[in-house]
């Protein structure tokens, strides 16, 4: 049977001793190739080599797994279902080193986990290899001489060129100082008189980390962190901690403790970190004290800016990775420590196609290369505060603030308290303007939330209340003033305002004599802007949301800006939350704290806090005492008066109660499978179709099923959404679940099915 399948394996060519064999993937194509290649043109292959090979008409990539023995020969020709032929490397293939046997088990794991194929886990992880900084020399063979017998007259040529020059040449050179053609190297290559060596263009030097120096200002909270860490590095043992330290408690001088503890010892560094648009600050501060090359991985890079970090790390030449979600996957070798900075972030989260964790997945990291991996965060996620409490984390609070001013003052306004003639501004109350004004003069600086862009939410016609919702989605079109546009924030249509209504068919002409057609509801950044442009008009007011800063350029600039001290206020969503230290800012102004508390989402409150006590964490430093202003309509929720009351342990401890009663995590594990396609009766049949699949794996396992029921976003993109909601306190079980569900549905093409395992948005 074997002979059957593998006919190479039997006959001639793999017999030999010069013919090698190896498993391959080449993503986007799911399987597991074959291929033969011949040991002299390709002595070094191993796994983690990425060879271009030929497919169809085509050149591709093929990343090797593993080298001379397929792996399990039966299963592989079980998983195509057909016979194999074995492909063959040809001697010119450009070759280029990937990840190392370390990742590889990385990426099975992942693969494992969420039920996916290793091509799509590579294809995921790796970026696309480019091989223009690549050069191809040739350099005699180690026994040349005997094989020298019939060798043409242009082999000889080259040859004698080659003993001549006495060091590897190119192509190129060996062609333009003997006329001969490239066939010709090729041909001495396959004779085993040459041998190629593939080299990167320019080998930069590294500084040597001569400059790694403990920072001899540590207080001592942060020393003690550092010293209940290490042992970890020095002994090359995994292991987790919570780092909880509050905002401005110098958890970053913590990391770079840690970082040259582990370089000291020969090893590597990975840092994740949750907006890319956070890293060129963090960066900087890295660059500074490390003084040794930090690779940046980010999606924003050039494809060959991507590969070249890659390549750099890949090759040990730099030891210190730095990035977001993906960085997760970088090449290092030999870690000493993974950092994991704002654990509690959602951006960690993939939100398509394979829904990975980055925190989730350092810890696996972590554990397949024996080294800690610390979380830190001033709000923690109540999944790892969790696993602080239960001590399967090692818990390490900083509760200080670093420069030791006096705690900020928080203070909330209940908006039902103050009337709407009373208001300064239609979202400003007089109390917030006042003390706005007072930072103004005392030449501070303040940070403005309100987390969510645009001017006005919705239009709503002012005869009939018919609202402008998206064509394609089940959401309204928020009104940008700036541009005059109504804008779908799920998919992006746009549009201008209409001029008639479709609800009643009133036109804004004939409406306009008492009052416009649509009025203006809700709010936005764009508009709270404009309300304090108008309320401080010596003031000046920047803006930092996704619609001012698209890019990292424009982020950067802007808040190079208030560093500046060239913007006195900024108005911004989240973006303004992230970890900024801006000394000038002494005020923070929340316009309004509920925007996303009530969302259908079991982590509304927790994200509620998480927001608040960050924004908060912006103000006050340095020497001046900060202080804080929040705005609501619901004074007495918990994500409010525990953020003034600054008690994230009160908060946390409250909140996994609910969780537990409620069976949400971390007490269970979670499988969100979505389920949308164009025609909303069969789609919802599918989707029962698949929760009575589900409940029936579940009945011998103990799963709850729930569902399906309409998502919070019912359309989006013009496809019709269900939602089915599994639960169950093991993970392998539902890796059953999603396992079962996709081959019982593989094949229907009606629907789609998207699964989450360890759903972060429930929308
Ligand atoms: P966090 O990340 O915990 O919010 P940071 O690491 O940004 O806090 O530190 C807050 C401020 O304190 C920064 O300006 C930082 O430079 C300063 N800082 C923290 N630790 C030290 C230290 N050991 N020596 C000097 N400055 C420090
Ligand atoms: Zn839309």
């Amino acid at each position: 049977m074997t002979a059957a399948l593998f006919p190479a394996l039997t006959n001639s060519s793999i017999e030999t001793s010069t013919q090698g064999l190896l498993t391959a993937v080449i993503p986007p194509l799911e399987g597991e190739f074959l291929y033969q290649y011949d040991l002299r043109e390709h002595s070094n292959l191993r796994v983690g080599d990425v060879v271009q090979v030929s497919l169809g008409r085509r050149i591709t990539n093929a990343f090797i797994i593993s080298i001379n023995s397929p792996r399990d020969r039966e299963s592989f020709a079980d998983m195509s279902g057909r016979s194999i032929t074995v492909k063959h490397i040809s001697a010119d293939a450009l070759t280029s080193h990937a990840f190392n046997e370390e990742q590889l088990s990385f990426f099975s794991w992942v693969s494992k986990y969420y039920a996916e194929p290793l091509s799509k886990i590579i294809d995921l992880a790796v970026p696309t290899p480019s091989y223009g900084r690549h050069i191809t020399y040739f350099s005699l063979a180690s026994n040349w001489e005997l094989s020298l017998q019939r060798i043409s007259e242009a082999q000889r040529k080259a040859l004698d060129f080659l003993v001549g020059a006495s060091k590897p040449c190119s192509a190129t050179e060996i062609r333009d100082a003997c006329g001969v053609s490239g066939s010709v190297v090729a041909t001495l290559v396959k004779k085993g008189i040459l041998e190629k060596v593939t080299t990167l263009e320019s080998e930069g030097q590294i500084s040597q980390s001569d400059a790694l120096r403990r920072s001899a200002s540590l207080n001592t909270e942060q020393l003690t962190s550092v010293q209940l860490i290490e042992p970890a590095i020095h002994n090359s043992s995994f292991s987790t901690f919570l780092l909880h330290g509050v905002t401005g408690s110098g958890k970053t001088e913590v990391y770079l403790e840690l970082i040259i503890e582990a370089l000291k010892r020969g090893r590597s560094a990975l840092i994740v970190v949750p907006e890319i648009a956070l890293t060129p600050q963090l960066t900087d501060r890295f660059t500074a004290r490390l003084k040794e090359s930090v690779a940046v991985l980010h999606s924003s890079l050039k494809a060959s800016e991507r590969w070249k970090h890659w390549e750099d790390l890949a090759s040990g030449k730099v030891r210190i990775a730095i990035g977001a979600r993906s960085a997760i996957f970088a090449p290092l070798d030999n870690i000493g420590v993974i950092i994991v900075d704002e654990e509690h972030d959602s951006s960690f989260k993939q939100g398509e196609g394979i829904r990975y964790h980055a925190r989730d997945l350092a810890l696996v990291r972590a554990k397949l290369s024996n080294c800690p991996v610390v979380l830190g965060s001033a709000t923690p996620s109540l999944e790892s505060y969790q696993h602080a409490t239960s001590g399967k984390y090692t818990y390490i609070k900083l509760s200080q603030q670093y420069h030791t001013a006096p705690p900020p003052t928080l203070e909330i306004i209940d908006l039902n308290s103050v009337k709407p003639w009373e208001m300064a501004s239609r979202s400003i109350s007089p109390r917030f303007l006042k003390s706005l004004a007072q930072v103004l003069q005392r030449g501070e600086q303040a940070f403005i939330l309100f987390n969510r862009r645009g001017f006005a939410s919705y239009l709503q016609c002012s005869a009939c209340e018919y609202v402008i919702g998206c064509p394609h989605c089940s959401v309204t079109l928020t009104y940008h003033q700036n541009g005059n546009s109504l804008l779908c924030h799920q998919c992006n249509f746009s549009m201008v305002p209409p001029v008639v209504c479709h609800g009643c068919g009133k036109t804004a002409k004939a409406a306009e004599k008492k009052e416009p057609l649509f009025a203006l509801r809700g709010s936005g950044t764009e508009r709270v802007f404009d309300e304090l442009v108008t309320l401080l008009p010596q003031a000046r007011i920047g803006k930092l949301d996704r619609d001012t800063a698209s890019s990292i350029t424009d982020y950067v600039e802007i808040l190079q800006k208030v560093r500046a001290n060239e913007i006195d206020i900024l108005v911004g969503t989240q973006m303004i939350a992230k970890g900024h230290d801006l000394p000038g800012v002494t005020f923070v102004g929340i316009v309004d704290c509920d925007v996303g508390l009530h969302m259908p989402d079991f982590r509304a409150a927790e994200k509620g806090f998480q927001l608040l006590t960050q924004v908060a964490g912006r103000a006050g430093r340095r020497e001046k005492q900060g202080h804080v202003i929040l705005q609501t309509r619901v004074p007495h929720h918990p994500s409010i008066t525990k953020t003034t009351e600054q008690d994230y342990l009160g908060f946390a401890e409250s909140e996994l109660a609910i969780r537990q009663e409620l069976g949400y995590p971390p007490f269970q594990k979670l499988l969100r499978i979505i389920i949308s396609g164009e025609d909303r009766t069969s789609t919802l049949g599918h989707a029962s179709t698949i929760a009575s699949l589900a409940s029936g794996y579940g009945e011998k396992h103990q799963v709850t099923v729930l569902g399906p029921a309409p998502a919070p976003i019912e359309k989006a993109r013009g496809l019709w959404r269900y939602h089915i909601l599994v639960k169950s306190p093991s993970a392998p079980i539902l890796q059953n679940v999603m396992r079962q569900v996709k081959r019982d549905s593989s094949g229907q093409k009606k629907v789609r099915i998207a699964f989450d395992l360890d759903p972060h948005d429930m929308l």
